[in-house]
């Protein structure tokens, strides 16, 4: 079977992590294991990498909300987190760190597969119909998954970028938080309205006038 590509798994646990790997190869994914934080980045930064798997504690001074942070940018490499209690999950939340989904422990090997399935489908969508959007001053470049101002590329999350990418692809519409949720990240994503709000929150200070979005009152927002 051709790999599917190459996976990270970046967990201390030396039972869940060989259980991880056990699934993600017999999915034909090319597997990664790493124990640690800076072991794990070093392994994500590997060119070919699809997706990172990552356990939020980890031993030595990265944790895993750190991997996952670094993993936004140049380029991005899409995070599942794995979370130990569900408290840790709502600090995830609250960090707002762009990871693409989370799954709290303990969890059936499955249903993460399924969840690697889901957030690789997402994150190709956009190249299926590459083309540049503009949106007053921000060029939205679906090929290179790049916002631009003025020419220069401006740095944002994954998923700030999928939210302004499916504004651009709606230019003009109002769109409803619950349209957006599942337009912008899909159905299967945990959150909820104000999560909208939180990431539209975060692209108007990134983006700043160059993004002409309207909030539609009692409804959601509308980008042009
Ligand atoms: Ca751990």
């Amino acid at each position: 079977m051709a790999s599917r590509g190459r996976l990270v798994v970046v967990e201390d646990d030396p039972g869940i992590a060989g259980v991880v790997d056990l699934y993600l190869r017999r999915d034909g994914f090319e597997v990664v294991v790493a124990g640690d934080g800076e072991q794990g980045l070093a392994a994500a930064r590997v060119a070919g990498t699809v997706l990172a798997v990552v356990d939020i504690g980890l031993p030595g001074g990265v944790d895993g909300l750190e991997v996952c942070r670094r993993l936004q940018a140049d380029p991005p490499v899409p995070v599942v987190l794995l979370t130990a209690r569900d408290d840790e999950l709502d600090r995830v939340l609250g960090l707002e760190l762009g990871a693409d989904d989370y799954i709290t422990k303990p969890f059936s090997p499955r249903e993460l597969v399924a969840r690697v399935h889901a957030v690789l489908r997402r994150a190709a969508r956009p190249a299926t119909s590459a083309a540049v959007l503009v949106a007053g001053g921000v060029e939205v470049d679906t090929g290179r998954r790049e916002a631009r101002v003025a020419g220069s590329p401006v740095a944002l999350t994954a998923r700030e970028w999928e939210l302004l990418a499916f504004l651009a692809r709606n230019l003009g519409l109002a769109l409803s938080r619950d349209q957006i949720l599942e337009g912008a990240w899909g159905p299967g994503w945990y959150g909820d309205e104000r999560t909208v709000d939180v990431h539209v929150r975060q692209l108007r200070a990134k983006l700043g006038d160059a993004l002409p979005l309207t909030t539609v009152r009692g409804l959601g927002y509308r980008l042009g």
